[in-house]
């Protein structure tokens, strides 16, 4: 509040009442006085004219003052607005740490408590061979972050969780928001390998009419299409509308029976039945047409720690070059060439995915071109 100066008072004793006060309230009762002071001595001046050179010396000790004043005031103006900022920052970090925390939080309940309330499914035998034999090779995460053991099939060498996650309480996860896609980046890397893989392998018109089971984010589909190839997929998540790709999954897909290629990249490690799944791409497909598959490659000691130390695995399947081909020819295809590969860089760009026709037990991923065959195999 502004507060007037009073009269008859020496400025000294002025001077004393500021004490203690903030700067910029001490500033303005300052301002105050003085501009009050100014008013007394043109009044004293312009009504005794011989007091006229000590008024003049009055006036410049005020002017100095003043100037004086003005100074602080704009340093203390200064110096506060640099205080809000950084207060204003402060805010904005604790906030935002407060949310992140807030959020991993509620995430992690949610994900403790499903893995306490779900509904199991025990695997008994081989979901390629049928076997019942196999050997035990450790404990994993399953979806759910509840513990399952890994199984290995004795005959056909496929890897295999010993319990699944029930279809609903699956739905639930995944609505959940659990995300598998890699980042664009990578996902356009692996896309333009898989391109070039395609083109080395296959004439053009042999990859003229594709279909990808799992599209993700289109990125192979929109190179393949780029290059002429009428394109069409399914994906769980979502639609793209300028690839022909319809929001859905392998149950949902018309048999059109006139592909000549189709793609399951990173896709049929995640189906507990895999041959529903093969039957459909067989539907999918003219007759000679073909199937290219990539998965990680259960032969490398990487991926296979990998896959045991990831706190909630989505894979139920996991497999040797070996252990897929053998799928793939009980489901009427037959294996034209198999690949090894293993992104690499940070991140991963196309030229440095390499692949390789060796070295089995080091690559990440294997690769496979199959052509399917007039009949399947009794499974
Ligand atoms: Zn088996």
């Amino acid at each position: 509040m502004r507060r007037r100066p009073e009269d008859n008072k020496d400025s000294d004793q002025d001077r004393d009442d500021g004490m203690g006060m903030s700067g910029l309230a001490q500033m303005e009762l300052l301002l105050a006085r003085s501009t009050h002071r100014l008013s007394e001595l043109i009044m004293k001046v312009e009504s005794r004219p011989g007091e006229l050179t000590e008024g003049i010396a009055a006036l410049r000790d005020l002017a100095r003052e003043h100037a004086e004043a003005l100074a602080t005031l704009q340093q203390e103006t200064a110096k506060a607005a640099a205080e809000r900022a950084e207060l204003r920052e402060a805010v904005r970090q604790v906030h935002a740490m407060t949310s992140r925390r807030t959020r991993d939080l509620r995430t992690y309940i949610s994900r403790k408590f499903r893995a306490m309330h779900y509904t199991p499914i025990q695997v008994e035998e081989c979901p390629n061979c049928a076997s019942i034999d196999r050997h035990r090779i450790g404990l994993l995460n399953n979806i759910v972050g509840a513990p399952a053991e890994l199984f290995q099939c004795d005959d056909c060498a496929l890897g295999y969780v010993s319990i699944l996650v029930h279809p609903d309480d699956l739905a639930r996860y995944y609505a959940d928001g659990y995300d598998i896609v890699p980042s664009k980046e990578f996902a356009n890397a692996r896309a333009v390998s898989q391109r070039n893989l395609l083109f080395e392998l296959l004439e053009p018109q042999q990859r003229s009419r594709v279909f990808e089971i799992g599209a993700g984010t289109g990125a192979l589909l929109r190179l393949l299409s780029e290059e002429g190839a009428e394109v069409a997929g399914v994906e769980p998540r979502w639609a793209i509308e300028d690839l022909d790709v319809v929001q859905g999954e392998a149950e949902d897909i018309a048999a059109s029976g006139d592909y000549n290629l189709v793609v399951l990249s990173h896709l049929i490690e995640h189906i507990p039945r895999p041959h529903e799944l093969l039957a459909v791409v067989r539907q999918l497909l003219r007759p000679g047409g073909h199937l290219f598959l990539e998965v990680p490659n259960f032969e490398s000691a990487d991926i296979k720690a990998h896959e045991q130390s990831r706190p909630e695995n989505a894979h139920v399947l996991f497999f040797t070059a070996a252990a897929l081909e053998n799928m793939l020819h009980r489901s009427g295809f037959q294996a034209v060439t198999t690949k090894w590969s293993t992104p690499s860089g940070k991140p991963p760009k196309a030229e440095n995915i390499v692949y390789t026709d060796g070295s089995t037990d080091s690559a990440y991923h294997v690769r496979i071109l199959a052509r399917m065959l007039d009949k399947p195999l009794a499974v």
